[in-house]
């Protein structure tokens, strides 16, 4: 499903680290139900962009409202960043799981922490998104027991207990062995076909392809492309695409 209801709007956004100009003044949006790929050489700055969105960093200046929330707002507060914070899941390269947490406690520690719903209320829950990225069997297992595709799986289960209304996906596959890079996007490929809202940065450009609505190719800071993936992958119009998109093959 695609409508045209934006969730996530971004006007002239500018993020520096001291001197270094990261986000050079970027306007974009998400639509609710859209997937968008977010591409781009090493360093241009998608991992900024998509840290900017659940505020692990700060903009420095411009407009951001996500799922509602103005996150450019001076007196942007601790509640909002709560409620960005649940409603804006995170999957990052290193699934960052808790290694001294089994599988099931890595699920309902922040549904029982910060949502404050009971162990059985959130086990029950953990069980459903287990079974959906089709690890119910290691609920008990600890991480270091699993594979990486396992483990990232795992991690989006984690994030969909608590009920997201946006994902943001960062090289979710780029630490897999190329073997279990397809389990974690069949998952993610399932997600997309129920509606999630999603923008997921990847160099994966057949998943982009088939997967993404849109995709944005960043150039040092800016977008320098953006359209339907099919047009975007298929009929780059810059030479920096073209030579990005070769380099990948
Ligand atoms: P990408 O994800 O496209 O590879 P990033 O957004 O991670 O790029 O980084 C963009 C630039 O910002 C890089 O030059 C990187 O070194 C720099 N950078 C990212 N995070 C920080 C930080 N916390 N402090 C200083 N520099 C950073
Ligand atoms: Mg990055």
């Amino acid at each position: 499903m695609n409508s045209s209801t934006p969730v996530i709007t971004f006007h002239n956004i500018e993020k520096n680290f001291g001197s270094l100009k990261v986000l050079k003044g970027i306007s974009g949006e998400i639509n609710r139900g859209e997937v968008v790929a977010v591409i781009g050489s090493s360093g241009c700055g998608k991992s900024t962009l998509l840290r900017c969105f659940n505020r692990l960093e700060k903009i420095d200046s411009g407009h951001l409202t996500v799922n509602g929330i103005n996150l450019s707002h001076p007196q942007f507060n601790q509640k909002q960043l709560r409620q960005l914070r649940t409603q804006v899941g995170m999957v990052f390269q290193q699934f960052n799981l808790f290694p001294h947490l089994t599988v099931l406690e890595n699920l309902i520690l922040a549904p029982c922490k910060v949502l404050g719903k009971t162990r059985k209320e959130s086990t029950q829950q953990a069980g459903f998104y287990l079974e959906k990225v089709g690890l119910f069997d290691k609920a008990s297992a600890y991480p270091q027991q699993l594979s990486g595709g396992q483990k990232q799986r795992v991690a989006i289960a984690r994030s969909l207990c608590m009920n997201p209304q946006i994902m943001l996906f960062d090289e979710p596959t780029s630490a897999l062995d190329p073997e279990l890079v397809g389990e974690v996007l069949q998952v993610m490929q399932e997600l997309a076909t129920e509606g999630m809202t999603m923008v997921v940065v990847t160099h994966e450009m057949q998943f982009a392809r088939e997967v993404a609505h849109r995709v944005i190719f960043m150039d040092k800071g800016i977008v320098a492309e953006q359209g339907p993936a099919s047009e975007v992958i298929s009929n780059p119009r810059s030479d920096r695409l073209r030579t990005f998109l070769s380099r990948l093959n």
